[in-house]
C-alpha cells in the first residue's frame, strides 16, 4: 500500500496519532472509527450506495425487494393481531429506498398503513437527509432516532434492518500458540501505514464452543458484542411490546472461524487497513449468535433462510410478471435480472440470509408452518 494512498484519507493522521500516544487500537475501534467518527467516518461523508458509489443493496437492485418485505410486514401485522396502532421501524435506512417501497405497497392495505407510524434509525445526518428526501409526501408523520433507546414503548413494533448488522463493528481474535489473542491495527516499520497484529487482549477459551478451540495457529475469529446486545435489547422490547423483527443480511449461521472483515471501494475488494473512512468496512454477520442474543429476551428466533429461499416463498416471481406485464422487451429483460440478482443461488439468494424473530405465539409466514 503506497504511502499517497494513506495520506489522502483525513482519518489516517489520526489513527496515526493515537496508536503513537495509546497503543495499537483494537479492529472494533478501527471499525468504529473508520465508519462512524464524527467527521470523517465512512457513513458521516460519503455517498456509498448505488453505482457510483461503493456497493449496491437489495432495496438499490429493485422495487420488488421492498415490495416484498412490506408483504411480509403486511402479513407479521395482521398475524400479531393487526393492532389499531404500531412503530414501523427500519434500522439504518442508508437512502430511505426500502422504507419509501414498504409504504408504497402498504397503501394498499388501509388497516396496514392507518395504524404504521414510520422511524427510522440512523446515526448519519447526511443520509437522514436523503432519507427524509427519498420518503418526501409519503411518510410525513415518519421520525428519525439517534439509538433505538428512544423508540416509543407504547405500541408493537414491526423492525427491519437490511445490511444494517453487517456494518457495526466487530471484534477479531488471532490463534497463536493455544491462545486466542485480541487482533489490533499498529503501525508498520515505515511508522506511517498501518498492520494488524496480535494485542494484549485475550478471548477466554471457556467462552468458546469445544470445536473452536483446535483452530490452527493463525486462525482468525470475530465476535460482533455490537451486533448481539442491539439484538438483545430489541428483542427484549419486542417481548414486551409486541411485534416482529426480520433482518436481512450476508453472514453465517454457525460460529466458525474465519476472517470476514472487508473493505470496498468503488465496488472493487480493497486493504481494510487501506484509506481509512473512505472504504465502506464490513463483516459477515453470525446469525447463530444473534439468535442466541434474542434467546435471552426469551424470544424465539425462526428457522435461517436464504435470502432467495424467503422472496420466492412470499411471491416475487408472481409479483415480477404482474410488474413486468405490458412492459417492453427491454423492461420484461431488466426485470428478470433483477429477479436473479436478488434470489439466484449464485447471486444474493444464498449468501444473503433472513432471520425473524417475534412471540412464539405469533405465526410467521414462511418461516412457520401457517
Ligand atoms: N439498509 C440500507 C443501507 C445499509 S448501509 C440499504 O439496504 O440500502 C448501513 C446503514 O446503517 C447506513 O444508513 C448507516 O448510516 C447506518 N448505520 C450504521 N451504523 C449505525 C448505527 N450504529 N445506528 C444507526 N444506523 C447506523
Amino acid at each position: 500500500m503506497s504511502e499517497g494512498g494513506q495520506d489522502e484519507a483525513p482519518l489516517a493522521a489520526r489513527i496515526r496519532a493515537l496508536i503513537e500516544t495509546a497503543g495499537p487500537l483494537s479492529v472494533f475501534d478501527y471499525m468504529a472509527l473508520c465508519l462512524a467518527d464524527p467527521q470523517h467516518g465512512y457513513y458521516m461523508r460519503a455517498e456509498p450506495f448505488g453505482a457510483g458509489g461503493d456497493f449496491i443493496t437489495a432495496p438499490e437492485v429493485s422495487q420488488l425487494f421492498g415490495e416484498m418485505i412490506g408483504a411480509w410486514l403486511v402479513h407479521a401485522h395482521a398475524a400479531s393481531g393487526a393492532p389499531k396502532k404500531f412503530h414501523l421501524v427500519e434500522l439504518g435506512p442508508g437512502r430511505g429506498t426500502l422504507m419509501a417501497d414498504i409504504l408504497r405497497v402498504a397503501r394498499l392495505r388501509a388497516e396496514f398503513r392507518v395504524a404504521a407510524s414510520p422511524h427510522l434509525v440512523e446515526t448519519s445526518p447526511r443520509l437522514r437527509e436523503i432519507q427524509k428526501a427519498t420518503l418526501d409526501g409519503e411518510a410525513t408523520n415518519a421520525q428519525w432516532h439517534d439509538t433505538v433507546a428512544t423508540l416509543p414503548g407504547d405500541a408493537p413494533l414491526l423492525i427491519v434492518a437490511n445490511e444494517f448488522f453487517d456494518a457495526l463493528p466487530i471484534r477479531q481474535y488471532v490463534r497463536l500458540q493455544g491462545r486466542w489473542r485480541e487482533r489490533c491495527v499498529g503501525l508498520a516499520d515505515d511508522g506511517q501505514s498501518f498492520r494488524f497484529i496480535a494485542g494484549a487482549g485475550e478471548l477466554e477459551d471457556a467462552d468458546l464452543a469445544p470445536r473452536l478451540l483446535d483452530a490452527p495457529e493463525g486462525a482468525i475469529l470475530e465476535t460482533q458484542p455490537l451486533a448481539n446486545a442491539l439484538m438483545q435489547e430489541l428483542a427484549t422490547r419486542l417481548a414486551a411490546q409486541g411485534g416482529a423483527l426480520l433482518a436481512i443480511d450476508y453472514g453465517y449461521g454457525r460460529t466458525a472461524a474465519g476472517d470476514t472483515l472487508q473493505a470496498l471501494r468503488g465496488h472493487q475488494h480493497v486493504s481494510v487497513l487501506e484509506a481509512p473512512g473512505l472504504c465502506d468496512l464490513t463483516a459477515h454477520v453470525n446469525f447463530e449468535a444473534l439468535a442466541r442474543a434474542a434467546s435471552f429476551a426469551p424470544l424465539r428466533s425462526r428457522r435461517l433462510l436464504g435470502q432467495g429461499e424467503f422472496l420466492l416463498a412470499l411471491g416475487l416471481l408472481e409479483r415480477a410478471g404482474q410488474l413486468g406485464a405490458d412492459k417492453s422487451e427491454d423492461d420484461q429483460e431488466r426485470i428478470r435480472g433483477e429477479v436473479e440478482r436478488l434470489a439466484a443461488h449464485d447471486q444474493m439468494g444464498d449468501l444473503f440470509k433472513v432471520l425473524a424473530i417475534a412471540p412464539d405465539t405469533v405465526p410467521l409466514m414462511p418461516f412457520d408452518p401457517v
